[in-house]
């Protein structure tokens, strides 16, 4: 009764609804099982009254993005998923600033950027998630991370209400910030530099031939699975406990680079997070405590 509420408004409000959807596709691993729901909105203006229906009949939900760094359990997960990628794709510049909305991937913005001659983004255009997943996050690379180009973030919370907040309001930190006690990103105001395409093109790619080099970005899986503990790389520490190359099943941590968890067919989420976990065991042996970069999202009761 409650679900059909839920669909019922969802429907209502143009957007996709499905029951007992595999999360698998949605994520750039390939794992992951059925959520109770999933909903893919049309618009931003949808997202408000969706969340304060779910809110009142007291649903759990996850809002996901491009599903690039997530691990989800491929059982049946006790929640439902709010897929919020790449449905208004709003990039609105003015002057110097561009205002974004979250759902836009990242390398759109990217490309918006340089036809329109700003800089900003070369660093991170790779990152192959969304502008929200990069946001909640605060997602870097190469020393620079996006909330270096950010003025201000729109949140909506979870009675779908908006509210402003500048850069200092926020708490920001090395692959952090605070937003999930906040809500969720809507929109994100960057201020940017005029820069001519062709330096922009040369320093995008840079970071490529970089990528290409050092990290199996084409492949499936889910960037960093730690964070570098402090003056040390995690991929370091990984290596030097022998988990190079080392596989669980059709999962492994990548020989390219060894803080990065790779996915063949068949993956399975078991193998994958008992790799992880076993390999974080022999860190904390080593006096190394490794945080998860990216995310675990499985149901409790399971
Ligand atoms: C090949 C590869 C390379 C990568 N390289 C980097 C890198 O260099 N640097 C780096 O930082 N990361 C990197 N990543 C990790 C990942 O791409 C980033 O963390 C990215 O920002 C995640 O965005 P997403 O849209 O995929 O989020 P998802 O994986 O879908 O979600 C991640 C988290 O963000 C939350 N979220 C998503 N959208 C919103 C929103 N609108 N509001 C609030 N919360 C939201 C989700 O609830 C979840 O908690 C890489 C991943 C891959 C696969």
């Amino acid at each position: 009764m409650k679900l059909e509420r839920v669909k019922e408004t969802a429907l209502t409000l143009n957007c996709t609804f499905k029951e007992n959807e595999i999360l698998a596709p949605y994520t750039r691993l390939g794992i992951g099982g059925k959520s109770l729901f999933y909903i893919k909105p049309s618009k931003w203006s949808s997202v408000k009254n969706l969340f304060r229906t779910l809110i009142e009949e007291n649903i759990p939900f996850k809002v996901m993005g491009k599903g690039t760094n997530i691990l989800i359990s491929d059982r049946d997960l006790n929640f439902g998923v709010v897929h919020l990628e790449n449905f208004e794709k709003s990039v609105i510049f003015s002057g110097t600033r561009v205002e974004v909305s979250a759902d836009t991937a990242l390398n759109i913005l990217a490309y918006k950027c340089l036809s329109n001659n700003f800089s900003g983004l070369e660093e991170i255009s790779l990152i192959p998630g969304t502008v929200g997943g990069g946001v909640f996050m605060n997602a870097g690379a190469f020393g620079k991370t996006i909330f270096d180009l950010i003025e201000k973030v729109t949140i909506l919370n979870k009675f779908g209400e908006e509210k402003i907040f500048v850069r200092n309001e926020l708490e920001i930190g090395y692959r952090r910030t605070n937003i999930k006690d906040l809500g969720i990103v809507k929109s994100v105001t960057m201020v940017l530099q005029k820069e001519d395409k062709k330096r922009i093109k040369e320093k995008t790619e840079k970071y490529k031939k970089i990528r290409d080099l050092t990290q199996p970005w084409k492949e499936r899986t889910c960037g960093s699975v730690f964070k570098n503990p402090e003056g040390v790389a995690a991929g370091k520490i990984l290596e030097e406990l022998g988990y190079k190359g080392k596989r669980k099943g059709s999962v492994k941590f990548s020989e390219k680079h060894s803080n990065f968890l790779v996915a063949e067919k068949g993956a399975k989420f078991d193998d994958a997070f008992s790799l992880i976990e076993e390999a974080r065991q022999k860190a904390r042996e080593k006096g190394f405590d490794l945080d998860y970069e990216m995310e675990v999202w499985q149901d409790e009761s399971n």
